[in-house]
């Protein structure tokens, strides 16, 4: 079902009416999905369909952007593809799951165009189907937000691409392994004595990569260059991190080719051992998927050891976070008593205090420091026992206060 979007009356009210754009004779307005999560979740249990979660990304020249991804979304979406899609002139990134059924008939349409001719793609080992509720093709400036001048250096000088039995010799052998995701993703598993990067961004990481290996390179009196080994989730990033390194004068590097998603499959294909421990963070629905049994992290709000990643239920709030089970019963899957308390209003009296707020960006604050989460949960337990409340104005937004018992 589709609904109106909401944004357009405004903008009318702004700018006047608008013409209407047409792609192909069809209204593009409606070439997207704008029902609400719930109901795309509960169309999703219902469809009882077997789903494959897959991605794929290409560096190639696209043209006509704009037109390619109405084209694209119509063709997928007749597919029962789901997913989040960047395109842009530097190419396309893609998560999607779709009906296993359909797998045949999606390689063919991707095969039949020029530009998307036999791109390899990954399959998600662990998958309930559930990792992504619409379709969403976006088109882009760049199809990963890398910060990086492009310009400056030559992206397609990258590192040797190395599958996973390759990668593990190396490992073996005294490559330095370097983790080129962000502090979130890394926590809740990586790579055995891999560097981990302390930045939340893809350029604040490659940057602290670029200080390591300097300080490295300085302190080690070495003959010969180190090997280093990238890794990130898909294999993309570390296109762009290998061809940096080698611009910044590290000739020695190598990269996990399809990431750390393929890397799994080649262990189940190969009986390969898992020198990766933990689970994968992945950007769907799922938030991770399990490698290996090893848990590598701490719950965030207690410290006993967890890598249960979630966010805070309360809307507004959304921080990502890892919480062990009795954590989350106890703070009714929240991360602090203060979101609990909007959290377990009755939904008008949430919807009344959520109005005018703005969706805090709070995604990466824990991950940052969890001792700081630690006592702002301590805090927060004094003065609910103090005062009953952790919102007064609460009481100016409800409409039917609750009595205290
Ligand atoms: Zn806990
Ligand atoms: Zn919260």
């Amino acid at each position: 079902m589709m609904i109106p979007c909401p944004r357009r009356p405004r903008l009318h009210a702004l700018n006047g009416p608008q013409p209407r754009r047409t792609f192909a004779g069809m209204d593009t307005h409606r070439l997207r999905n704008l029902d609400r999560p719930d109901i795309l979740r509960a169309k999703l249990e219902r469809e009882g369909v077997e789903r494959t979660t897959l991605s794929f990304y290409r560096y190639v020249r696209l043209k006509e952007v704009e037109s390619l991804r109405h084209e694209l979304y119509q063709e997928w979406d007749s597919l029962g593809v789901l997913g989040r899609i960047y395109i842009s002139q530097e190419g396309i990134n893609a998560q999607v799951s779709l009906p296993t059924a359909n797998l045949n008939r999606f390689r063919a349409a991707l095969d039949a165009r020029e530009a998307f001719a036999n791109i390899p793609w990954k399959i998600a080992v662990e998958d309930d189907g559930k990792s992504f509720l619409k379709l969403a093709v976006k088109v882009k400036k760049k199809i990963v937000a890398d910060g990086l001048a492009d310009d400056a250096f030559d992206v397609t000088d990258v590192g040797e691409h190395l599958d996973a039995a390759t990668f593990n010799r190396k490992m073996e052998e005294g490559a330095l392994v370097v983790d080129m995701r962000n502090n979130y993703e890394c926590l809740i598993g990586h790579f055995k004595g891999a560097y981990l990067p302390k930045a939340d961004t893809f350029r604040g990481a490659i940057e602290e990569v670029v200080k390591m290996l300097e300080k490295k390179r300085r302190s080690e009196e070495v003959s010969k260059e180190p090997e280093v080994l990238l890794y990130c989730t898909g294999g993309i990033r570390c296109e762009k991190a290998s061809a940096y390194l080698k611009h910044e004068g590290f000739t020695n590097v190598a990269q996990l080719h399809g990431g750390i998603i393929d890397y799994a499959r080649q262990l189940k294909a190969e009986g390969l051992q898992s020198k990766y421990l933990g689970q994968n963070f992945v950007f769907d629905e799922r938030l991770a998927e399990r490698i290996t049994d090893d848990v590598v992290s701490m719950c965030m709000q207690c410290g006993t050891k967890s890598d249960r990643i979630t966010n805070c239920h309360e809307a507004t709030c959304n921080m990502l976070l890892v919480q062990c089970e009795a954590c989350a019963a106890k703070y009714a899957d929240c991360c602090s008593p203060s979101c609990r308390e909007i959290h377990q209003l009755p939904i008008e009296q949430q919807r009344a205090w959520r109005k005018g707020r703005s969706t805090r960006s709070t995604k990466t604050k824990a991950v940052n420091d969890p001792e700081g989460l630690r006592r702002r949960i301590r805090e927060e337990e004094e003065l609910l026992a103090l005062n009953g409340t952790l919102h007064p104005q609460l009481t100016t937004v409800n409409p039917h206060p609750r009595t205290s018992a």
